[in-house]
């Protein structure tokens, strides 16, 4: 069975701006779906934050292997409920990669816990990636670099917390530089950020970051079962101790009774 990867789009530039909707004309989410239905092994839809629940109900996430995110004029508008809803999968497994500037979406900033903040410039200025993880599988297939010709810059201090990995750094014409391709693990959920992507270029037809793309979504696929336990909190009685003890001391609860949530 193919990789179940919904592709969210906010879909609000491609509505109300003519340059970004000439160069999407069927929206961001449909030009990254296009490119990742190239691979076989990958089955991209697409979802909205006009539909009911922004696309993203509990049955359709439960059927999520990957979610895709681009975001930027309004994150406000995203209920909390469903960032909680997006966040509770990728604790139990779903693989989520955030592009361009979904670092201020609420899922990344929920799942990160920093302010996810970074110095930007809308200056056209071309921009070259260094693969500073040549053998990880979100790489593969690229040279050592590539350049996207114009792009939006972003500077560092990207504050996130430490990566896990570290598979593109990104330098820009005017000299700043950025770490544009990071990868982290919460709960069960692989999780990727790639910073290209900015509404006003024809980034996501690049064919090197639609290879990316296609790459993170093979890497953030996890096979297993979702691990809906992991929301758990079980209090285990003496009893069923796995070496005998002997209970002492004071207590709070009850043997077998809930914790405080
Ligand atoms: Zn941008």
């Amino acid at each position: 069975m193919p990789i179940r990867a919904v592709v969210w789009n906010e879909n609000i530039h491609e509505q109300t701006n003519d340059i970004v909707r000439s160069i999407y004309p069927t929206g961001i989410h449909n030009a990254i779906a296009d490119a990742l239905n190239t691979d076989d092994a990958i089955e991209a839809t697409t979802a909205t934050l006009e539909e009911p629940d922004h696309g993203l109900t509990e049955d359709r996430l439960r059927q999520t292997d990957v979610l895709l995110w681009w975001g930027h004029k309004d994150h406000g508008a995203v209920s909390d409920e469903v960032v909680e809803r997006v966040a509770r999968r990728v604790w139990e497994g779903m693989g989520l990669i955030v592009l361009h500037s979904g670092h201020f979406s609420k899922p990344f900033k929920r799942l990160m816990g920093t302010p996810c903040a970074l110095k930007w410039r809308e200056a056209g200025e071309r921009e070259r990636l260094w693969v500073i993880n040549p053998r990880h599988e979100i790489a593969k297939g690229l040279d050592d670099h590539f350049v996207l010709e114009h792009e939006e810059m972003y500077g560092e201090q990207f504050s996130v917390p430490e990566p896990l990995e570290t598979v593109f750094i990104s330098w820009f014409a005017g000299g700043e530089v950025f770490r544009s391709g990071m990868t982290w693990r919460r709960g069960a959920g692989n999780i990727f950020y790639f910073r290209p992507g900015h509404e006003t270029y024809p980034t996501y037809h690049d064919v090197n970051v639609q290879t990316v793309l296609r790459n993170a979504v093979n890497w953030a696929y996890n096979p297993q079962a979702a691990l809906t336990a992991i929301h758990d909190a079980p209090n285990v009685p003496v009893e069923q101790a796995l070496e005998p003890i002997e209970e002492r001391g004071e207590k709070l609860h009850q043997a077998g009774e809930a914790g405080y949530k």
